[in-house]
């Protein structure tokens, strides 16, 4: 059977908070049984969007990850569960029963995203339904896909062998693949929120004029290349996708005619260099 799911392109999403005003909109006061009770004005981001920001002025960067449950095919919060108090519809839509999971405070710990909230209120842990209430009668998008202004959100409704494809094809990449919970939310662009980045900008010593075109290649401790930017017409260059866990780099600037500059940085955080002359 096809399985819903949602890909959010992080490049597009520019924090305007619409998939969260939406969600509020659709589920605060609101009670859509046997789906969800009502959600809190306060307190719960069903639709919960994260931030980083990297960088020293003036190459500073904010990436944003809007992150509502992850809808996971192998689910930590299902397993934690022995009383029919979360189940997976046939759909992959994961629900937490608003009568039977009265109580159980216990399941926001089994969930690894934080993707469930306490309602005191109601004694009950709630979290993103993708909008089952309206994908089940008929509706093609959840609320938040819908008001999303940019289509950093998209709704997917494919089979298991799809979604493969999808992913190969587009290049898609879970939160946090590492814990192994298959999440039905794949991310694009997911680099600009997970990794860190390398930026300065080239000039000529002699004119100070803008070295348009420089070739600068990133290399590892054994002299491999690991990756390369040209400088535009401000003399600037961007290295992206790098860990930010330590490691030491070799950077190389070549322009055809001009002396090569090595230069030695350490990655504990993404690096504004400044202002390189050759
Ligand atoms: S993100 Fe959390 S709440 Fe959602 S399915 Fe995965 S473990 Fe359960
Ligand atoms: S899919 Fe529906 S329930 Fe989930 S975050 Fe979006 S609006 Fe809220």
């Amino acid at each position: 059977m096809k399985k819903w799911g949602l890909v959010i392109d992080v490049a597009k999403c520019s924090d305007c908070n619409n998939c969260y005003m939406a969600c509020k909109d659709e589920f605060v006061d609101n009670d859509w049984p046997p789906y969800a009770a009502a959600q809190p004005a306060r307190g719960h981001r069903w639709m919960n969007i994260l931030s980083k920001e990297r960088g020293q002025y003036p190459k500073v960067e904010v990436a944003y990850l809007p992150q509502p449950c992850q809808h996971c095919q192998n689910a930590p919060c299902l397993a934690a569960d022995q009383d029919g108090a979360v189940r997976r519809r046939e759909d992959g839509i994961i629900i937490i029963d608003p009568d039977k999971a009265k109580g159980r405070k216990d399941l926001l710990k089994s969930c690894p995203y934080g993707a469930i909230f306490w309602n005191a209120d109601k004694n009950l842990p709630q979290k993103c339904i993708l909008c089952a209430h309206l994908l089940d009668e008929g509706w093609e998008k959840p609320r938040c896909v819908q008001v999303c202004p940019t289509g950093a959100l998209q709704v997917e409704q494919l089979d298991d062998q799809e979604w493969a494809e999808l992913k190969q094809a587009q290049g898609l990449q879970a939160h946090r693949e590492q814990l192994g919970t298959d999440p039905r939310v794949l991310y694009k662009s997911l680099n600009l929120y997970t990794k860190g980045f390398i930026a300065g900008n080239v000039a000529f010593g002699d004119s100070d004029e803008c070295a348009e075109g420089v070739e600068v290649t990133l290399r590892g401790d054994s002299g491999q290349e690991l990756n390369k930017a040209l400088t535009d017409n401000y003399g600037e260059f961007v290295l992206r996708g790098l860990e930010e866990n330590g490691d030491s780099y070799q950077l190389e600037f070549v322009l055809p005619g001009r002396t090569k500059q090595t230069k030695t940085v350490q990655l504990k955080e993404s690096l504004n260099l400044g202002t390189i002359f050759m």
